[in-house]
């Protein structure tokens, strides 16, 4: 099994206290899981048995974050309907744009995104896909994933009943069995790569049936579900007109809900709505950088920790954020809910990184596994750089992470045991190469799907 030493770095286990630092500390890397993280130096026995050595001097080294929401696709049409609430972006670019894509395309756009994933400091990726136009484009974003290397967790989007999006409608017997088939293929051990689990779109897009078999299925096949809930108040007011209930009261009352189920957005539940998430032990993903696109509102995220609700932190897809960076969402979560509150200390940089890693690993179900640098655990790990301009004199690592760094500073990417990024540069693919075979597909999309540019660009 290969080794990997790395030391003389600022080692943040964020096994517990998030705050904690090694200064200098080190990690060593047996195969794909961490043998040992410890403060000082290491001992000569360990540079002997290390087939590669990485010196982090001024280097902050930390679990690899975690994306725990995003639809890749949208990479090829990111800048295309900037300045439009959710549901108008939705019908006028991101539903059309992805209608026209071909399985090549959510190949190439996924890509794209798990690349800039990784070259931001996110080793995992919880990345959910709507458009089945073929049965093939899942399996074409899987083959992505595998490629990148990324450790990717895909949400099988499900819509089966309108007002969702007509052309994107299928029969609950064919979401039944693709996924299925999906599942049966990709998710070969508990912390394979790449795995599949449920994507319903939202619970407007679904028939109660549907929801129901598919809570069922989840439990029978020990896999997760992934659903957008009361994201806008457009879609709190359309679930209290057609059923009296919002959408969470509704979903609970269908039977939905547990422990299995991933609300994305949640930012306007009412209190009595985040009293059911926390008694189903539901998780919950906050996407900070989106709500602030789409003008959809400043979430709660402090009366959702409070009530002991699991949080994990997200970009959401590139058609509203428009980047993947996860070291932005990090400062973006704290600042939205220091304004939000009035109150400086709404939340700390420990708080913010314990969302974006146990959180983040809860989401993608490797609760332990990943998130954390502790022996046993998987070596996901990034090296950021923390000794430039921007970020020095670092007086507290945590801090200087989640204010200071941005996603260029990140230098090396390691995913069970495999170095991904060195150097700032990726070790498996061409990066120059891919970037224009990405340009050169996006403008054919746009112009099979006659969107429009929008003014000014
Ligand atoms: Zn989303």
């Amino acid at each position: 099994m290969t080794t990997l030493l790395i030391h003389n770095g600022w080692v943040l286990p964020c096994d517990g206290d998030m705050r904690q630092a090694h200064r200098p500390g080190y990690v060593f890397v047996r195969g794909e899981r961490i043998e040992a993280v410890e403060r000082g130096s290491p001992p000569d026995g360990l540079f002997a048995q290390a087939d590669e050595v990485i010196d982090a001097a001024g280097k902050a080294v930390l679990p690899g974050l975690i994306n725990a929401h995003t639809h890749l696709f949208q990479c090829f049409l990111r800048g295309l309907a900037d300045d439009r609430p959710l549901l108008q972006w939705l019908a006028e670019a991101t539903w059309p744009g992805g209608l026209a894509m071909t399985e090549h395309d959510f190949h190439l756009a996924a890509l794209l995104g798990f690349v800039e994933n990784l070259k931001c400091g996110a080793t995992s990726v919880l990345d959910q896909d709507y458009v089945q136009t073929s049965p093939r484009n899942m399996d074409a974003v899987a083959e992505a994933a595998q490629r990148s290397g990324a450790r990717v967790l895909l949400a099988r989007g499900v819509g089966d009943r309108e007002p969702y999006f007509a052309k994107f409608l299928e029969p609950a017997e064919v979401i039944m069995a693709e996924t299925g088939r999906l599942i049966r293929r990709w998710n070969t051990g508990p912390t394979s790569r790449v795995r599949v689990e449920f994507g319903p779109m939202i619970p407007w897009g679904c028939r109660v049936e549907t929801l129901q078999e598919i809570r069922r299925l989840a439990n029978e096949w020990d896999v997760g579900v992934h659903i957008h809930v009361s994201e806008s108040r457009d879609e709190v007011r359309m679930s209290l007109d057609e059923f009296g209930l919002s959408p969470v009261r509704w979903l609970d009352q269908i039977g939905a809900l547990d422990d299995r189920w991933q609300l994305v957005h949640c930012v306007w539940l009412t209190p009595e709505e985040m009293d059911i998430v926390a008694g189903r032990g539901s998780l919950i993903v906050h996407c900070p950088v989106s709500n602030m696109y789409l003008a959809s509102g400043i979430a709660p995220v402090g009366e959702w920790r409070r009530r002991g609700i699991p949080v994990a932190l997200a970009t959401d897809g590139p058609g509203s954020n428009n980047s993947q960076d996860m070291m932005e969402v990090l400062k973006t979560t704290a600042c939205l809910q220091k304004v939000g509150s009035m109150d400086a200390q709404a939340l700390l940089p420990g708080d913010v990184l314990e969302m974006a890693l146990a959180g983040g690993a809860r989401a993608m179900r490797l609760d332990g596994q990943i998130g954390r640098l502790a022996p046993g655990a998987l070596a996901d790990i990034v090296l950021v750089n923390l000794a430039r301009p921007h970020i020095a004199p670092v007086h507290s690592a945590a801090s200087a992470l989640v204010y200071n760094a941005n996603g260029n500073d990140v230098d090396t990417v390691i995913v069970g045991g495999e170095v991904l990024v060195r150097d700032g540069k990726l070790t498996r693919i061409d990066e120059a190469q891919l970037v224009a075979e990405c340009q050169s597909a996006a403008e054919g999309i746009i112009a099979r799907a006659g969107i429009r540019i929008a003014a000014g660009v």
